[in-house]
This record gives structure tokens, sequence and C-alpha cells, in this order.
């Protein structure tokens, strides 16, 4: 058996690893797996493992109001060294960016636990932009063993920094498995923030911001996007407000009482698919909003000067505005008055995987296993019940780039279906 640790602190981090751990428990004969939750963030990541079925093996309740990266950094160092000593598992995953990931990844390493690094290898280059998740990631990054790259830039700046090849995996990014699971899921708006908002009448834009290098430039965009919804009234903003008051304050006082702007709670991440099935278009400075907006053909609009996705801009799904009146004045009214603008944008392809990550995460893991290889695990038929099964084999570096597009363009005409759905 192979033992697995799976180390989760905050809300993105349980959708992006929630796949993974469903995938280890799929293959319960090779892997024995367990998961510690570090409550980096309390409120926003406990809905998000009921609603994933995850059950905590661990649960190191570090949050503590008002606490610096050092204080997580610390408490997670502490709290994972006696876990680790517990457990005594194979290998530690983390994911992502979080203080989490960084001083769990740095724990694994004072045990001589291997660590696998999930969305490894994003970079913006900057090392105070997203801070401190840039550096976060990057020294997670220099102690793991194995890295899974979602996509093939992320993984060519690991082998630019001197990463064997044979330890990067291109993956695909697993929100998008999330994604796909979760939007199979029915779902009936009744009773929750989303009944009432004017579908079908107004063109909804779905807006989150609560970036750290946005906090002091919060009240301007909430500014600008006052006069937005001045300037068309064709459009109503859905704005689920984050729950760090530092990021609320700004937004209630700007945008609360106006008729077109609807102020939501955090959405379960329920809610928050099926809305983003039907929205024009999302205006954000978060990382798997991006990835998932693109996934679905919505365009995004990036409240952020650098991002470590340049892959969405590339594809033309996104376009950097940063917190520039001007710039989100101009792209957001082009996408409401000019519809090739829009379709040009929704049409682009989705850069950032095709819903079978975990699978290639767990493939990647038992391949650095050679002894515990299982020749049907490997080679499993796809199975018929969803089309996109039969992609599960063939995102791999070596993919030749007109399949590529193939599996892509087939993957965005199933979101969108059950997006419509
Ligand atoms: N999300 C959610 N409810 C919300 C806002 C976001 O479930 O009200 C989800 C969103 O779909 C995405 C994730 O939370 O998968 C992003 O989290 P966040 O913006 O906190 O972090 P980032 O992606 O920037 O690391």
């Amino acid at each position: 058996m192979i033992r697995v640790l799976s180390v989760i602190g905050t809300r993105p981090e349980a959708i992006k690893m929630a796949p993974i751990a469903r995938e280890l428990e799929r293959r319960a004969d090779t892997f024995e797996s367990r998961i510690c939750v570090t409550h980096q963030h309390r409120e926003m990541l406990d809905p998000m493992l009921d609603l994933f079925n995850l059950e905590a093996h661990h649960d190191l309740e570090i949050m503590r109001p008002g606490q610096s990266a050092s204080d997580v950094t610390q408490a997670v160092l502490a709290g994972m060294s006696e876990v680790l000593e517990r457990e005594r598992p194979d290998w530690v995953l983390i994911q992502g960016d979080t203080t989490t990931a960084m001083a769990a990844s740095m724990a694994a390493f004072y045990r001589k636990a291997c660590v696998g690094h999930v969305e490894a290898g994003l970079r913006t280059f900057d090392k105070y932009s997203p801070y401190p998740e840039e550096i976060n990631r990057r020294v997670a990054g220099v102690l793991a063993d194995a890295h899974f790259a979602p996509t093939r830039w992320a993984a060519t700046n690991l082998r630019r920094e001197g990463v064997p090849r044979e330890r990067v995996f291109v993956t695909g990014n697993t929100v998008i498995d999330s994604l796909q699971h979760i939007g199979r899921l029915p779902f009936d708006p009744t009773d929750t923030p989303l009944e009432g908002l004017p579908y079908g009448r107004k063109r909804i834009v779905l807006v989150t911001a609560h970036r750290h290098e946005n906090l002091e430039g919060m009240a301007s965009i909430c500014g600008t996007l006052r006069e937005l919804t001045e300037r068309h009234p064709e459009l109503h903003l859905a704005f689920p407000v984050h729950m760090n008051p530092r990021a609320a304050q700004p937004v209630y006082d700007t945008l609360i009482g106006l008729e077109r702007v609807s102020l939501l709670p955090p959405l379960e991440y329920q809610q928050l698919v099926w809305l983003l099935g039907r929205v024009d278009f999302v205006i954000t400075d978060s990382g798997g909003l991006q990835e998932e907006a693109a996934a679905v053909g919505k365009p995004v609009l990036v409240l952020r000067e650098r991002t470590e996705r340049p892959e969405g801009i590339d594809a033309g799904i996104a376009k950097l505005v940063g917190s520039n009146r001007d710039e989100l004045l101009v792209c957001a009214g082009r996408l409401l008055q000019d519809p090739l603008e829009y379709h040009a944008m929704a049409s682009a392809d989705c850069p950032y995987g095709d819903g079978a990550a975990a699978e290639r995460v767990v493939q990647g893991l038992l391949s650095m296993f050679p002894g515990a290889l299982d020749e049907e695990h490997i080679y499993e038929e796809p199975s018929p019940e969803h089309p996109l099964d039969a992609l599960l084999h063939h995102a791999t570096e070596e993919i030749p780039r007109q399949y590529a597009d193939q599996v892509i363009s087939r993957f965005k005409r199933c979101s969108r279906e059950w997006a419509r759905r």
C-alpha cells in the first residue's frame, strides 16, 4: 500500500484536492488515503468538505482572527510535524500556493516524506505579486519530489528551473474535474441567495474580488463597477462578497442598495457553479474562477496587474484589466455591446484541462513506484458513461497539438451542454 496524506487549508485547496482524494479512495487496493485539514480558513472550508464528502482524519485548527502568514507557517509546521510522526506517509500531497501548502511541504521535507505538488509551476516571476502566494508556490516547488503541472506552460517553468523531466507531469487542473462533477449534480436555486436574480431579463455579470493586491484599491474598483452599472442599464452584477472584512467593507460602502447590484454571501460551490453557467461573463481576481470560467466558455476580465495563468489570456478567453478604471469600463463595455467581441472571447479554447486531471495525478504517483504499477488500472477501459472519459489517457506532454484541439473543443461542447441544463 502507498500511504498518501493530502493537506488542505482553504476553500480552493478543498475544491482542487477533492477529485484526487476521491480517485485515491477509488484505488483503495493500492493507496491508503488520509486527509489533514489545517483550517487556515474555517468558515469557507467546512462546506466544501461536506459537499465533496471528504472526511478529515486530522484537523490542526490553526485559524485565529487576524493572524499573519508567519503565524500560519509556524502553526502548520508544528501541527504537521505531529501528524507526520503519527501517519508516516509515503507521500504528502499539497495543492497550489497557500501558506498551508508551503509550510506542509517543509514539514514533510523535515520528516523525509516525499512531497507531491498539485498545481505546480505557475509563476508571475514577481516576488510580491501575488503576495505571499508566488513565493509559497516556488518554495513548495523546491521541496517537491513530484510536480503535477496543470499546463505545458507551468511544466516548462519547472523544467527551466532545473526540475528533472521524469518528475514533472502535465495533468490539467483538477478544478475542472470538480467543476464537471458538481455541475452534473441536480441543483434548485429556490431558497438560496441565487433566487430572484433577473435571469433572462438582464445581462448578469459575476464579480468576485478579495486578493491582497486589491485590498487597497478595492474602493476604487467598486466605484468603477458602480459607474459600469450606471452606463449600462441592461447590466446586473451578482457579487458574492468575501468574508475578509477588509475586502467586504468597501464593497458594501460603495455598492449596497443599488438596484442592479446583488451583493451575495460567499456562495456554496454548487451555487457558484450553477450561477457561472448562467452569467454573461466574469470580472474577478480569483485564480480558480479564471480557470472555471474558461472551461464553460465565459469571458473573464481579470482584476490583476499580473497573472500566473497567462494561458487564458493567450487563448483569448481572458483579459487582464488590473484595477485600471478605463480598462475595465472599455473591456466590459465591449463585451456588453459588441457581439463579435463577445463571441470571439467566449469561443476561445479552454487551456486548463479536460476533467481528468486527478486520474493523471494518481497515475503519476503510481509511476514513481514501479513496483506498485497495476496494468489493469493504467489501461482501464474508458467508461461509456461520459464522453470525456474517453479522453483520459491522452493529455500527456506528448499529445499532438491537433488532437489536443479536438479534445478541448469537445470538452467545451460538453461543458456548455451541462451549463445550459
Ligand atoms: N468560489 C465559491 N464561492 C464563492 C466564490 C468563489 O465556491 O462565493 C470558488 C470558485 O469557484 C473557485 C474558488 O472558490 O473555485 C476560488 O477561491 P478563491 O477566489 O478564494 O481563491 P483562488 O482561486 O484565487 O486561489
